[in-house]
């Protein structure tokens, strides 16, 4: 039995297809696949696409797109094998970890790809993309999906999406996932790493909120504890993400400590996680860290920015705060922390 897959085009540089006669960019119509990819046809798979209200450069993503997402793939889910979203690069890794919480218990793909060239020009790297995501969509196992969880497909690797990031402009292996290894290499084959292929104990659950209370202050050698007073006063931030030095370091003295100390008090969730984009933040390593720890600061391991930033957002739309908040937060829902 052929696969059937839906693709959903969020919009982003694959959409654009380059008219032959004008040489203008025009956003793809998926209605006509067939025509920008008849390679398609050779897959044995059958689609339906489907395009969002309106299509965004993904720059100027809101997490109303990603309930736009959500509320599609639910209607749909029962009725395809694995959905492909066609999204810009620069957000994708914001819009994988988005999903990978708001919908949990996946059985099924959700391949995201995008690509660095419009689908349409000489030299695209979108064509490889989009054929390979719906390959990977479509692989079966067992009777059953190979992947079961939100990932990205691009350049030579499929990434588990809540642990990737946009790590380049220009090449086309623009993707990393420094925390987590490949779940497939794709080359002349797509070889899957099945060993490292998430599996959901939990109930298939679709959730659409999110909540936009939350903040982010990147420290940097002479920053003023004032400055960072002004930053954590910002009215209805409920969590403030602190992207700290190496191993979860900052500063030692009173004032600087007294300002974080001042707004977890008021409630304000403080999450520290490291400037460095490979490693794990650990309160035991050092005295800068461990006086972080001992006011109250969430030590988030090794969580991406992006993952931080959508999973707050999940967690304060679930109704979580204080110690709740703290312990759902290093709770892993969907492979996006690692054991420590
Ligand atoms: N600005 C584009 C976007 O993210 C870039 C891309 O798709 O590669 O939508």
């Amino acid at each position: 039995m052929n696969a059937n897959i839906l693709i959903l085009y969020a919009g982003g540089t694959i959409g654009m297809w380059e008219d032959p006669a004008t040489g203008t960019l025009i956003p793809l119509d998926l209605k006509d696949l067939n025509k920008y990819l008849p390679e398609i046809q050779g897959l044995n798979v059958s689609y339906e696409g489907i395009s969002l209200k309106t299509p965004i450069d993904s720059a100027e993503l809101t997490p109303s797109v990603w309930t736009e997402l959500v509320e599609i793939i639910e209607a749909n889910y029962s009725l395809f094998d694995g959905f492909v979203i066609l999204h810009g690069t620069d957000t994708m890794a914001y819009t994988a970890s988005a999903l990978s919480f708001m919908i949990q218990g996946l059985n099924k793909p959700i391949i995201l790809t995008g690509s660095q060239l419009p689908l349409g020009r000489l030299r695209t790297d979108g064509r490889e993309n989009f054929i390979t995501a719906i390959e990977i969509a479509s692989t079966r196992k067992n009777n059953e999906p190979l992947v079961q969880e939100v990932a990205i497909c691009f350049g030579e690797r499929l990434m588990r999406g809540n642990r990737s990031w946009k790590a380049n402009t220009e090449i086309f292996d623009a993707f990393d996932s420094p925390n987590y290894g490949n779940l497939a290499t794709i080359g002349t084959h797509i070889i899957f790493n099945e060993q490292l292929l998430f599996r959901s104990k939990k109930t298939l659950k679709f959730s659409k909120e999110m909540t936009e209370g939350v903040g982010v202050l990147k420290l940097y050698p002479g920053i003023l504890p004032s400055s960072i007073a002004y930053a954590l006063a910002r009215p209805n931030m409920k969590v403030c993400i602190i992207e700290s030095f190496g191993a979860g370091n900052v500063p030692r003295n009173e004032e600087f400590l007294n300002v974080f100390k001042e707004a977890i008090d008021r409630g304000v969730s403080i999450i520290n996680i490291s400037q460095c984009r490979r490693g794990s933040v650990d309160e035991r390593l050092y005295k800068t860290g461990k006086a972080f720890a001992e006011i109250g600061a969430i030590f988030g391991h090794d969580l991406t920015f992006e993952a931080a930033i959508t999973k707050s957002m999940f967690l304060l739309a679930q109704g979580f705060s204080g110690e709740n908040f703290r312990l759902a937060l290093l709770e892993n829902i969907a492979g996006e922390l690692s054991e420590n």
